[in-house]
């Protein structure tokens, strides 16, 4: 069967990593987080002084560091999920943390970063078979991919979702930190000048606002079904 490329954008928190990650075990492709990298960068910033006190984000400082900034992924042979390497090391805890959430949308908005991370994913898919997630994946990343998903649901359903997973890993959260985070995301992410989120004109919406994971595991396995016969 010919391999292709699937791109899954969304707004944040919507369950696309899940889907994604789900679906490329299954058909056997090559799964990549494209918001996790922009994570990486973010935590390389935190870690390296490159925010002031105010929040601003040393620019200058970033964009001489961005060529000492690796990230890799490896599989968990245990789990078999993949984990993000910053540099060598395993940061998959640590860029999942309120703060990095809460820092990423203007690190991401950045041209250099962006310029910078797209070149990388690009070289990730060319020989197909992969399938990425995030936020200008059908848009810019991959243009021509063959199956392209915009995913959304409900800013309050979203961070319910976001709010069970950090606390069912033991992170102290607050749900309207969280729903304010969620929002916040979304409107940097939407407006920004490079790549803002939207979807792609060819882009099949899902709105997984009342889906269990099982019911959008099938429609999105029938989408690909679809494209793959098509
Ligand atoms: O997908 P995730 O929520 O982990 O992404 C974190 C942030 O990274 C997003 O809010 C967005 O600002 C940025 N991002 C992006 N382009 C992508 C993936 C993520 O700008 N392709």
């Amino acid at each position: 069967m010919k391999k292709i490329i699937i791109a899954i954008d969304g707004f944040s928190s919507c369950g696309k990593s899940t889907m994604a990650k789900d679906l490329a075990k299954e058909i056997g492709y090559i799964y990549i987080d494209s918001g996790a990298m922009y994570r990486a960068v973010t935590l390389y910033c935190i870690e390296s002084g490159l925010f002031a006190s105010n929040g601003q984000i040393n620019e200058e400082g970033l964009k001489e560091k961005m060529q000492d900034i690796h990230i890799t992924f490896q599989l968990n042979p245990e789990t078999q999920r993949p984990m993000t390497y910053l540099n060598g090391i395993n940061v998959e805890d640590k860029i999942r943390t309120l703060e990095v959430s809460s820092r990423v949308s203007p690190v991401a908005a950045l041209s250099f970063v962006r310029k910078a991370l797209v070149e990388q994913q690009q070289a990730m898919g060319k020989e197909k078979g992969i399938v990425m997630d995030g936020r200008d994946i059908g848009t810019a990343v991959f243009p021509n991919a063959e199956l392209k998903i915009f995913v959304t649901a409900s800013a309050s359903i979203r961070a319910q979702r976001r709010y069970e997973e950090l606390k069912a890993k033991g992170q102290e959260a607050s749900f309207e930190e969280i729903l304010h985070n969620v929002e916040e995301r979304d409107r940097i992410d939407q407006s920004r000048e490079v790549s803002p989120l939207r979807k792609a004109d060819d882009a099949i919406l899902l709105d997984n606002s009342h889906l269990t994971i099982a019911q959008q595991k099938e429609w999105l396995q029938n989408e690909f079904e679809k494209a793959t016969h098509a």
